[in-house]
């Protein structure tokens, strides 16, 4: 009854697809996508399986149809990502105008946001070539001021000294200006670029294996891989792709109980590539599935499977990937105790297939901490503390509070560890500064110190956190993690 209605509807050509149940509905959706979905639902039970259906095609519209009217299930099917609700016994007369309606101003804005991206495209690739054509000519000029002013090419006197000194100074500046519009359109305005080449995923998986050996190894973990004899080919980004492995690699052995065994399974299913990472861990709550994807979900993902250690940001990260790769990926789990499967899909390729270069806006991006201090020892210290914690944070150093505003000018961090008692410029002229720059006054700050008297002061120059030195790993590591969440929260309060 509902083909026909829809089919009658004459600004649509539609064709349809059926699924007895939940399982076959999910399968149909790994292979194809569908602009609509009618799921119909016995209660609330269903609406974890409505939340995996728009975890899998976000572009997908679901409308649940319930047997009887019950405000409370239509406000929990909303939230749970549906487009309306409906009454089994209406279908024959309700009004589908509305949400056809919808679903044609969602296309309309697919399109837009695709034409939109062209434009940046083009955009970006102008503002490259325009900077590579600068470069050539500037690199030039810099050669030849540089060897002029090393007398290379004679003698000068003093006022071509000076000339030739300025020639090279501006020249400098012109050609970190050029590096920084480069930069800028690559991180700040958010922008990831992936050249995509027919790859073996078994050659992804294997070297994520070994990257991983020694984490197994650490946990007495046994890791059993089935590969299939012939080569999975996909269009990838090797060093994105390989870092979606070694995310899900890393989550099974952290979760999984010593001793484990963890499955992965290569091939190819339902026309696409396919692969399965299977642990025994501890499992996820099926509510919380798809919650897992959302950036610093482990902020918010309470219960057994909580763990404050983590950053909540390597399956944000990944599904960013794999969706730059036109690829799904999910989670599927018995519950809490019942171990944990990651899948993820991917389009086959021909071994001879094109190249494909793909530019997709960063959501996500991985978490940058600047270190501010000039004892290089401590710098270790704190480098080697925070390398255990995720693979998603990135450290750099500034051993003065001018290094660290030039880098800082370059590449906004997420956090700024820094000390007080520094050469040159203190902490707390550093923290005066960052807040009167109006992008950085928002960056948290935890100040380490070794004077209790230093603390309030750095308090009160608007530091968020004082750690008095000495401090163990601990101490230390839930202050960053407690200072990144805040600061996510901060952001997505705005
Ligand atoms: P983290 O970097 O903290 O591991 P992720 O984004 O990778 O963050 O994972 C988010 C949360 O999802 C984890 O904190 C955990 O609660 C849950 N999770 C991810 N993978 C598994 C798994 N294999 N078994 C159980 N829980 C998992």
């Amino acid at each position: 009854m509902l083909k026909s209605r829809l089919a009658a509807d004459p600004g649509w050509t539609v064709s349809f697809g059926e699924a007895q149940d939940g399982e076959t509905a999910l399968l149909r959706l790994k292979e194809r996508s569908y602009d609509l979905i009618f799921l119909a639902c016995r209660g609330s039970d269903e609406l974890p399986l409505l939340a995996r259906m728009r975890q899998l095609h976000a572009k997908s519209a679901v409308v649940a149809v319930c047997r009887q009217s019950d405000a409370a299930f239509a406000v929990e099917a909303m939230k749970a990502g549906a487009l309306d609700c409906l009454v089994h016994d209406q279908l024959a007369r309700a009004d589908l105008s509305p949400i056809l309606r919808r679903l044609a101003q969602t296309r309309a804005l697919i399109t837009q946001n695709l034409e939109l991206r062209q434009v940046n495209q083009m955009k970006n690739e102008f503002i490259a070539n325009v900077s590579h054509e600068l470069r050539s000519p500037l690199a030039v000029i810099l050669g030849y001021a540089h060897a002029l002013q090393e007398g290379t090419l004679g003698t000068l006197n003093e006022e071509q000294r000076k000339a030739v000194g300025s020639i090279a100074h501006r020249s400098d500046e012109l050609l970190s200006t050029l590096n920084r519009i480069l930069r800028v359109r690559e991180s700040v305005e958010g922008l990831q670029l992936a050249e995509l080449k027919p790859t073996d995923l078994r050659g992804v998986w294997r070297a994520a294996v070994e990257r991983g050996a020694q984490d197994l190894r650490r946990k007495n973990l046994r890791l059993e891989c089935a590969y299939p004899p012939e080569p999975v080919w996909v269009l990838a980004d090797l060093a994105a792709l390989g870092e979606v492995c070694d995310n899900l690699l890393s989550n099974a052995a952290k979760f999984s109980p010593g001793g484990g065994l963890i499955r992965l399974t290569v091939g190819v299913a339902g026309g696409r590539a396919a692969c399965a990472l299977q642990d025994q861990g501890q499992g996820i709550p099926p509510e919380l599935l798809s919650r897992v994807f959302e950036d610093f979900s482990t902020a918010r993902v309470s219960g057994p499977t909580r763990q404050s250690s983590g950053l909540g940001l390597g399956l944000a990260l990944c599904r960013q990937a794999v969706e730059l790769h036109s690829g799904s990926i999910w989670l599927e789990s018995a519950g809490p105790g019942r171990g944990c499967t990651a899948h993820i899909t991917l389009p086959l390729a021909r071994p001879d297939g094109k190249l494909a270069r793909v530019e997709a806006p960063v959501l996500v991006e991985k978490r940058r901490i600047l270190i501010v201090e000039d004892n290089p020892d401590l710098i270790d210290i704190i480098q080697l503390f925070i390398s255990g914690v995720s693979a998603n944070l990135e450290l750099a150093a500034a051993r003065s509070g001018f290094e660290a505003l030039e880098s800082i000018k370059n590449q906004m961090p997420h956090l700024i560890v820094m000390d007080i008692m520094m050469p040159g410029m203190t902490g707390l002229e550093l923290l005066e500064r960052l807040r009167r720059a109006p992008d950085a006054a928002r960056i948290p700050v935890l100040v380490l110190t070794g004077y209790a008297d230093a603390a309030a002061q750095a308090r009160a120059a608007g530091a968020q956190d004082v750690l008095l030195k000495p401090f163990d790993r601990n101490a230390f590591v839930s202050r960053v993690l407690a200072l990144l969440h805040g600061a996510q929260a901060g952001e997505s309060r705005k």
